[in-house]
């Protein structure tokens, strides 16, 4: 039996809670502000910024996506960030991928002031994040963490296993997992025989970007699986890392896709937000 550890309900209670907290600053002049840079004409991503402007609209964050166009160079999407940093109304900065040929995530990131840096993309972000220090997460590695403690799971002396090490999802989730005490091994695309590996998680964590890439051979029976994967289908649809249904029946725990990870992910991006606002 392998249960759904979906993340709507989880997602939705933390909106209700950045609502109040939002309310609250917009009644104390502190209306809080999110801004979206792009620089890119891809749909998914498009979609993505949508999804996250829509929630924050709902949740009484204003939201400005800065569409810079997909010919932006490095140095426009640097000034932008730095002048979005500067701008004492707006709390948090999203740098949305994918980026122009040439310009490189990390460095622009760089320019983002990390108070504001809400989904931990600036280096010193990780850096802080790696040496114990108070700094936002990635929403994605934390709402895997999120997820986790809301259906219980104990993580202290637990093995988790991260498949991925993306400076975004898999290196960052696999710090929080240390930070928790769990003992934690990280796979990428050079692991040798990652179906032993995986096998002996407690949790395992997918974070590939290869659809369906992780089935029941990789699965150990009572595991629990967090399925961070969100690829696009031709049909408009979403498939996770996991194939669910192969592992379906041998997991002890999967996360849904979509309506796991995901939804978590955008409610964790606006109560960074609110964070940052409240200062
Ligand atoms: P990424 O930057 O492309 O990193 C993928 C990682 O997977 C790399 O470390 C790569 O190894 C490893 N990998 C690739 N093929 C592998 C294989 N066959 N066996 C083992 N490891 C393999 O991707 P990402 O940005 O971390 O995203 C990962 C997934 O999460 C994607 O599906 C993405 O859409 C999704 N995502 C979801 C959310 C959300 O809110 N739900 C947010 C962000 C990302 P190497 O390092 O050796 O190349």
């Amino acid at each position: 039996m392998t249960a759904t550890l979906s993340g709507t309900e989880l997602a939705a209670g933390i909106r209700a809670e950045v609502a109040a907290a939002a309310a609250d600053l917009t009644a104390a002049g502190t209306p809080p502000r999110l801004a979206v840079v792009v620089a890119t004409a891809d749909e998914s991503s498009a979609w993505y910024v949508r999804s996250i402007a829509r929630a924050a609209q709902k949740t009484g964050i204003a939201c400005s996506v800065v569409d810079l166009g997909e010919t932006a160079t490095s140095e426009r999407i640097g000034a932008e960030l730095a002048a979005l940093s500067a701008d004492p109304a707006v709390h948090g900065i999203i740098l949305q991928t994918p980026l122009p040929p040439g310009a490189v995530f990390a460095d622009l990131a760089a320019s983002i002031d990390p108070a504001k840096d809400i989904d931990g993309a600036n280096p010193l972000s990780l850096g802080r994040l790696a040496a114990g220090l108070p700094a936002h997460p990635p929403a994605t590695a934390e709402a895997v963490l999120v997820l986790l403690d809301h259906h219980g799971i104990p993580l202290a002396g637990a093995h988790a296993v991260v498949v991925g090490r993306s400076t975004v999802v898999g290196k960052p989730a696999a710090h929080l997992l240390l930070q928790r005490d769990a003992t934690v091994t990280v796979c990428h695309s050079r692991t040798k025989d990652l179906a032993a590996l995986t096998r002996t998680a407690d949790v395992l964590v997918a974070a590939v970007g290869r659809p369906e890439l992780i089935t029941a051979e990789h699965v150990g029976e009572d595991s629990v699986v967090i399925d961070v994967g969100t690829n696009p289908t031709p049909d408009g649809g979403l498939v996770g890392d996991v194939d669910a249904g192969s592992v379906t029946g041998r997991a002890a725990g999967l996360t849904p896709v979509p309506g796991g990870v995901g939804p978590v992910t955008t409610a964790l991006l606006l109560q960074h937000t609110v964070a940052s606002a409240r200062g």
